[in-house]
């Protein structure tokens, strides 16, 4: 279970495959991977996070990394 972050994805995006890759491609540490077309978040390397926003850039207002910590 990740106990720093939380990445919600809007479901809306998996209509969008150059989006789905894209993100896929963008995270430097593997948090997104592509399972049958459709995007979703490795638990595993969720609290690998570095913050760096390039997901949130890659899809605005579409994807969101949430912290679980202050
Ligand atoms: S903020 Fe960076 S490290 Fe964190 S999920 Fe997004 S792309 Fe990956």
């Amino acid at each position: 279970m990740a106990m720093f972050i939380r990445v919600d994805i809007d479901p809306a995006i998996q209509q969008d495959t150059a989006l789905v890759k894209r993100l896929a491609e963008v995270c430097p540490v593997d948090i997104f991977k592509v399972t049958d077309g459709n995007i979703e978040t490795v638990e595993s390397n969720l609290d690998e996070c570095t913050l760096c926003d390039l997901c949130t850039q890659a899809a605005p207002g579409k994807v969101n990394v949430v912290k679980l910590y202050r």
